[in-house]
C-alpha cells in the first residue's frame, strides 16, 4: 500500500539540499514512474522530495564542448532536443524509444540512472558517449564516469544527502559513428532483453576511440574492453566485424530469466552488433 507522509516541492537546489539535511531518509522523486510502483509494493512509509520543479535540473545546454542534460529532463524533452540529437545522438535515441509516449513525458534521465537497472535504457548510451554524472550535496559538486556510478542492480554510488544534478557529455565530432540497438519482446513499451551501444570516430575504413556498452548481459551495464581494443584502429571489414562480434559475446555473462535464456541473449548480442554495421547474420 502506498504510504506517503509528506511531499516537499523545492524550487531550487539550495532549498532541496536544506530539506535533505532536515529530513534524513527522504526520497527524491522526479517522474515517479519507478518510485511510485516500488513504494506501492512496499510496507514502508516515505517522505518525498519532488525535484521536478527545479529549473536547473531540467536544463539542456552546451558549454565548452560539453552537453549538459539535467537529471530531471524528461525522456521526451531529450529525444526532441536538437542539441542532444546533434551532440549525443545515441542518448536522444534511447530516450526516444524507452516506454511509450505517456511514460516518456513524465520519466526522467536522472530517475532512470538512479534506479540502476541493468536494463535501463539511458545507461548504455550515456556510457558509450563517455558521460560523467554530476552529483550535488551540501559539500559541493562531485563528478564520475557514469560507468562507475552504476554498481549493481538497484545500487549506485549516490551518497546520502546527494542529488543527481545532471550529466556532462563530450559533444561528438562530425566523423562520429555509432549505434544503439536493443531487443525487446515488442516494438514499444518493452523491457530490454539485450542492448548494444557503440560510439566511435570514423576515419576512412577505420574506427577510433571505440566505446561499447552492453545492457542486460551482466548485473550492471558493462563496457566491452577487449572488443573495443580489437575494433580500434583496425580495418573495418567483414572479418573484423565477425571477430569483434565473437569477442563481444565472450565478454558477456547473461543470465536466464523469465524474459530470455542466457544462450539467446548471448546470440542476440552478436546479432545486434552485426546489425550496427549493416550485417544481419554471421559471416562465414
Ligand atoms: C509502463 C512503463 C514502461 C517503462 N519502460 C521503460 C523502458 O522502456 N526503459 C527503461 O529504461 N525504463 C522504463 N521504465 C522505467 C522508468 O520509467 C524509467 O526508469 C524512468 O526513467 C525513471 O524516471 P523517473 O523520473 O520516473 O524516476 P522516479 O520514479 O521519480 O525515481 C526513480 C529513482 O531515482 C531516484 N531519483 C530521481 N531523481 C533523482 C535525482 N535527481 N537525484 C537522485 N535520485 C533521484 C528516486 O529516488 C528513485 O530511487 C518504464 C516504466 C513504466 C511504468
Amino acid at each position: 500500500m502506498l504510504r506517503i507522509t509528506k511531499v516537499y516541492r523545492p524550487d531550487n537546489i539550495d532549498e532541496a539540499l536544506n530539506i535533505f539535511d532536515d529530513n534524513p531518509g527522504i526520497r527524491p522523486i522526479a517522474g515517479g514512474t519507478d518510485l511510485i510502483i516500488q513504494l506501492s509494493d512496499s510496507l514502508e512509509s516515505a517522505m518525498l522530495l519532488d525535484v521536478s520543479r527545479i529549473e536547473k535540473l531540467k536544463k539542456i545546454n552546451i558549454t565548452g564542448g560539453k552537453l549538459f542534460i539535467g537529471a530531471a529532463a524528461t525522456h521526451s524533452s531529450i529525444a526532441k532536443s536538437r542539441k542532444v540529437i546533434e551532440s549525443a545522438p545515441l542518448i536522444a535515441e534511447s530516450s526516444g524509444i524507452m516506454g511509450g509516449p505517456a511514460i516518456r513525458n513524465r520519466a526522467t534521465i536522472g530517475g532512470n540512472v538512479a534506479n540502476a537497472s541493468p536494463v535501463a535504457e539511458s545507461l548504455p548510451t550515456l556510457i558509450a558517449h563517455a558521460a560523467e554524472i554530476v552529483l550535488v550535496s551540501a559539500n559541493g559538486l562531485r563528478k564520475m564516469p557514469v560507468e562507475d556510478f552504476h554498481l549493481a542492480p538497484g545500487k549506485t554510488a549516490l551518497q546520502s544527502g546527494e542529488l543527481i544534478l545532471g550529466f556532462e557529455i563530450p559533444v561528438v565530432s562530425e566523423d562520429f559513428f555509432g549505434f544503439y540497438n536493443r531487443l525487446g519482446s515488442r516494438a514499444a513499451v518493452t523491457i530490454t532483453k539485450v542492448g548494444v551501444a557503440l560510439a566511435s570516430i570514423k576515419s576512412g575504413d577505420r574506427l577510433g576511440n571505440v566505446r561499447i556498452a552492453l545492457s542486460a548481459v551482466a548485473p550492471r551495464v558493462i563496457r566491452a574492453p577487449e572488443t573495443e581494443k580489437i575494433m580500434s584502429g583496425a580495418n573495418l571489414d567483414d572479418g573484423l566485424i565477425e571477430q569483434a562480434a565473437k569477442k563481444l559475446v565472450s565478454e558477456c555473462t547473461p543470465i536466464t530469466d523469465f524474459r530470455s535464456t542466457s544462450e539467446y541473449r548471448s546470440d542476440m548480442v552478436g546479432q545486434l552488433f552485426r546489425m550496427g554495421f549493416g550485417r544481419e547474420t554471421p559471416q562465414n
